[in-house]
């Protein structure tokens, strides 16, 4: 189905997933919505359904992802937040039409406009990412400790420990480098 194209990390946290869309961002950055329809195919998987997607639209969503990413750095280091960052959030937020709605077996689905989906399916991202970002969620945003990730991710363990963004990935890679690192024998540790 992903038609030779990188596969999807899925996450939990919408707007931290929707970053780690282009992962690697240290190293050989792997970009994972590189057509339109990878973006469809991504925003399907979160239950924001749309039927078409341009490129303008795309363009649309990566400055909005960038922005998220820039916004979440900056808010798990403490660092003031980029203000023209937080002006992409606020805006497509503030333009998305997207409604809740309840389903009869108690589910969460988003309804979006029949005249800008694309646009209202960026505007839950972006109020997803506000809430995060504002502290609203029981979590504590994080960076990778993967020196070619670094990716911003929602910590939502109960100690605030998790290291890596993603445990399949990141974290497996991490612990195979030690265990090679452990085998080589590190000059004057004694193992
Ligand atoms: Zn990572």
């Amino acid at each position: 189905m992903s038609a030779g194209f990188p596969d999807f990390r899925l996450g939990t946290v919408l707007a931290t997933s929707f970053t780690g869309t282009l992962s690697e961002r240290q190293g050989d950055a792997v970009e994972r919505i590189p057509t339109p329809r990878r973006l469809i195919d991504w925003l399907a998987v979160y239950g924001l359904a749309v039927d078409s997607c341009t490129t303008a639209q795309l363009d649309l969503a990566k400055e909005l992802r960038e922005s998220i990413h820039a916004v979440a750095t900056a808010a798990a280091l403490q660092d003031a937040l980029p203000a023209s960052a937080v002006q992409v959030i606020n805006d497509r937020s503030t333009q998305g039409r997207a409604s809740a709605v309840l389903t009869p077996g108690g589910e969460r689905r988003w309804q979006l406009s029949p005249t800008s989906p694309v646009e209202d399916a960026l505007g839950v991202i972006a109020a997803d990412a506000i809430s995060v970002v504002a502290g609203e969620r029981d979590g504590k945003l994080a960076l990778c400790a993967s020196p070619t990730c670094r990716a911003a991710f929602f910590d939502t363990s109960r100690s605030r420990t998790r290291r890596w963004c993603d445990m399949n990935t990141c974290g497996n890679r991490q612990k195979k480098a030690r265990f090679q690192a452990n085998r080589r024998g590190t000059p004057g540790s004694a193992g």
